[in-house]
């Protein structure tokens, strides 16, 4: 669990997101962010938070978590057992935006377990404790959900879909990617561009089957290790290429084509 609202962090818009996102902060509606990893979902609420002056607690969600991660647990101090109250819990009685990264992730009793939040009840139903909570009037629920069109991924059932309001996110167009880039990395803006031509050659090379394509995150951290001075194309075989795929072939395949490139 991360709480920082205090940086203002660096956020290039790259449609009406913000306006969406301000709306929907103000009817207090929870927020789904779609998209394939790597695509500035969770930089984009880390940027609303600070902009709506509002605390930001972040649960990376995985196939273990569960309702009590979330809302909280008894646990032993001492001679005693106390009750903690767990991310869920602290956003709801504080009036923080409580962000669920990769919700699809997570056991199906948290979709049970943030139910009665998500609609007009705005309330939380501690099981353990046998309390109800009304959520503080500043809380509100964002969740990210990657939709992969292919297989390995886990789907969100249409019912928990509709309970909130959704954005996709997606690679930005060629030029606000570059400026990304740039702006991240204080690298070159002519190796931006080439950076950012490299992942759309490989984003659109669709037979290589690839479970994931080249997000501006794998851009990120090329442009960083280029701008330490790793020599660009091994830069560019380290963290473009190689996370990409296992596959010798296609890894051959893929560095040759980035050499061609930088
Ligand atoms: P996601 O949550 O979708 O997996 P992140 O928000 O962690 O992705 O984004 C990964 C990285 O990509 C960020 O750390 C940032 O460097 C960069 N990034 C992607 N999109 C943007 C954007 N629109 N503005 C600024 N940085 C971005």
């Amino acid at each position: 669990m991360d709480i920082d609202t205090q940086v203002a962090p660096y956020y290039r818009a790259v449609g009406k997101e913000a306006e969406i996102f301000k709306h929907t902060y103000s009817s207090r509606i929870p927020f789904l962010l779609k998209g394939p990893t790597g695509t500035g979902k969770s930089r984009f609420i880390e940027f609303m938070a600070h902009e709506l002056n509002q605390q930001l607690i972040t649960v990376s969600c995985h196939e273990e978590t569960s309702s009590t991660d979330l809302i909280g647990r008894y646990i032993i101090k001492g001679a005693e057992t106390v009750w903690m109250d767990g991310p869920l819990t602290i956003a709801v009685k504080t009036g923080a935006i409580l962000y669920l990264d990769e919700i699809a992730e997570a056991r199906p009793d948290v979709i049970v377990a943030i139910h009665s939040l998500t609609d007009h009840r705005r309330e939380l139903f501690i099981d353990k404790l046998g309390t109800t909570i009304k959520a503080h009037p500043h809380f509100m629920l964002v969740a990210s959900f990657n939709p992969g069109y292919q297989r390995g991924f886990k789907e969100l059932k249409p019912s928990t879909r509709q309970r909130f309001v959704a954005i996709s996110f997606n690679y930005p167009e060629a030029k606000a990617e570059a400026e990304i880039l740039a702006k991240e990395t204080n690298i070159l803006e002519a190796d931006a561009k080439k950076l950012v031509n490299i992942a759309n050659k490989i984003r659109n090379l669709t037979e290589l089957g690839l479970t994931e394509t080249v997000s501006t995150r794998l851009l990120v951290d090329a442009a960083k290790l280029m701008r330490s001075g790793l020599p660009k194309r091994l830069a560019v075989h380290s963290a473009v290429v190689e996370p990409l795929t296992d596959d010798l072939e296609v890894i051959e395949a893929l560095n040759d084509l980035c050499d061609l490139m930088i």
